[in-house]
């Protein structure tokens, strides 16, 4: 009996089986894949270690730091500066005591009250929380000054 490879659906003269593969099994899974050839076992291989590579770095992105940070937010379209305080801040994004002021798509520009942070973020999603406004902020690029922020809330200070 000819064995196809799940993936190309080349002809497969030694197939080999992935569903036990301690690397590719959910992968294998998730795709539906029982057999692949060599050529694409070792694209598999490689995909799966990206795969693994990616999660990592969401959840690092991901993880949120408890921190009351004093704000301004400005709205990126012009107008008066907000001032606000963060619940929690992660790499890429911001929780904050919000109000009527905000809602869900607008684009905002954050700064630290201290200036030393700034990034440009968008207004996610706006809940209530009892009596209070939250709204979720997530950057819209990368801001180093803001990663820095959020890795100073993250390592208490060092006593010298
Ligand atoms: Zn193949």
């Amino acid at each position: 009996m000819q064995l196809y490879c799940d993936r190309c659906n080349e002809a497969a003269d030694h197939p080999i089986p992935i569903t036990d593969d301690p690397e590719l099994a959910e992968i294998a899974k998730d795709l539906g894949y029982r057999n692949v050839c060599p050529g694409c076992y070792d694209d598999l291989v490689v995909e799966a270690g990206e795969a693994r590579e990616h999660q990592a770095d969401d959840r690092r992105s991901e993880h949120r730091v408890a921190a009351q940070i004093s704000l301004r937010v400005f709205p990126a379209g012009g107008g008066e500066a907000h001032e606000t305080v963060t619940e929690d801040v992660s790499e890429n994004g911001a929780q904050i005591r919000a109000d009527a002021a905000f809602s869900a798509g607008d684009v905002v520009r954050l700064e630290s009250a201290d200036g030393a942070a700034d990034a440009v973020a968008i207004v996610e999603v706006i809940w209530r929380d009892g009596d209070a406004l939250r709204a979720g902020l997530r950057l819209v690029e990368t801001s180093e000054s803001w990663q820095q922020l959020v890795r100073e809330q993250e390592t208490p200070p060092e006593q010298s």
